[in-house]
C-alpha cells in the first residue's frame, strides 16, 4: 500500500542524491517545541527537514528524527553554516558541531547560509564543503542566499557547482532571472518563505484559484511552486496546517492559473538582502 510519504516528488542533486521536493522548514520554531513540531511533521508525512545552526533547534530536530523510529536514509536533513563560521577551518569545526547537535553521522545537504561578501570568504568556505562531501560527512552541498555573481564566481574558481541555492521565493518576489541563472549553470532552486510568511495567502487572485480547486491558499502556493519545478520547504508550528501544507499532490493548477500567479511578481524582498547580509 502506498504510503502519504510516496506522493512526494524526488529532485536529483547528484547521481545518488534524491530530494524529497516538499520540506519542512523550522526557522523560528522554538528549541522546546521543535521535538514536538518536527515529530508531528514526520507522522504527517514529510522527510525532508530544513534546519540550520542560527535556527538553534539542531538538538530537537535530531532527537526527533532518531526518536520516530525512521530508518535514517529515509529523511532528508539539511543545516546551514552560518555568517561567522566561513572560512576552511572555522567551517568544518561548525559543521562538526552541527553534526554532533543532530547527533548525526552525515547530513544530506550542507548549505552556506549567506554569501557575507563583506568578508570575503564564501569561496574558502565552498572549498571546506567540497570537502566535506569528498569526506561522506555530507551526501550533497549547496548554498543559500546566493546572487548570480556570488554563483559564477565559486563555480570558475573551484570548478564545483553547488547543488542547490535556496532563496526568498514566492508570489509577491519571484527570482525570476536568478532562476534562469540556476538552469543555466545546473542548480535546483529551493524556495525559503515559500507562503511570503503567510503574506501570499490573502492575495486576492490566490484566494480565487484555491476557491476553485476547494484547497486552501497555502496549498495553492505550495502547488504553485512545485510544478515551478521548486523545493518548498513551508514552515508551521500548527498542526492543522502541518497537515494542509503537506496535502498538495492531488489537485494540478491549470496553465492560465500558472500564469496568474506569475503576474502577481511585486519584486519585493521580505527578507534580508544577500549583498548587504551581515548576521
Ligand atoms: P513561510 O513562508 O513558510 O511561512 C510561515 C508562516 O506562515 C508562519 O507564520 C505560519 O504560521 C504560517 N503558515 C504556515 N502554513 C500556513 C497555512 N496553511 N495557512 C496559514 N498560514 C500558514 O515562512 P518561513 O520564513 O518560515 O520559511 C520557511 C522555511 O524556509 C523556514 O522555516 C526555514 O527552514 C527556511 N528559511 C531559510 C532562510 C534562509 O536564509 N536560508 C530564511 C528564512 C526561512 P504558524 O507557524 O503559526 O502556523
Amino acid at each position: 500500500m502506498s504510503s502519504p510519504t510516496d506522493q512526494i516528488p524526488r529532485i536529483s542533486l547528484r547521481p545518488d542524491v534524491e530530494i524529497p521536493q516538499l520540506g519542512f522548514g523550522v526557522f523560528q520554531v522554538p528549541p522546546d517545541e521543535t521535538e514536538e513540531v518536527v515529530a508531528r511533521a514526520l507522522s504527517a508525512g514529510y522527510r525532508h527537514l530544513d534546519t540550520a545552526a542560527a535556527y538553534r533547534n539542531e538538538a530537537a530536530v535530531g532527537q526527533a528524527v532518531h526518536a520516530s523510529g525512521l530508518d535514517r536514509s529515509e529523511v532528508f536533513i539539511t543545516t546551514k553554516c552560518f555568517n561567522d563560521d566561513h572560512g576552511r577551518e572555522k567551517a568544518k569545526k561548525a559543521f562538526k558541531k552541527s553534526l554532533e547537535r543532530l547527533e548525526l553521522e552525515h547530513v544530506d545537504l550542507y548549505l552556506i547560509h549567506w554569501p557575507v561578501p563583506a568578508h570575503d570568504l564564501y569561496v574558502e568556505t565552498w572549498e571546506a564543503f567540497i570537502e566535506l562531501q569528498a569526506e561522506g560527512l555530507v551526501r550533497a552541498i549547496g548554498v543559500s542566499n546566493f546572487q548570480p555573481k556570488h554563483l559564477q564566481r565559486i563555480v570558475a574558481e573551484t570548478g564545483v557547482t553547488p547543488a542547490i541555492n535556496q532563496v526568498e521565493l514566492h508570489p509577491h518576489f519571484q527570482q525570476a532571472g536568478l532562476r534562469h541563472e540556476h538552469e543555466q549553470l545546473g542548480i535546483i532552486t529551493e524556495a525559503w518563505s515559500p507562503l511570503g510568511q503567510g503574506q501570499a495567502l490573502e492575495d486576492p487572485v490566490v484566494v480565487r484559484i484555491a476557491e476553485a480547486h476547494s484547497k486552501t491558499p497555502a496549498q495553492t502556493v505550495i502547488r504553485w511552486h512545485l510544478q515551478l519545478g521548486n523545493v518548498v520547504i513551508p514552515k508551521s508550528v500548527t498542526p492543522a496546517r502541518i497537515a494542509e501544507n503537506f496535502d498538495v499532490f492531488d489537485f494540478q493548477l491549470a496553465d492560465a492559473e500558472m500564469e496568474a500567479i506569475k503576474a502577481l511578481d511585486e519584486g519585493r524582498r521580505i527578507g534580508p538582502d544577500p549583498d548587504t547580509f551581515v548576521r
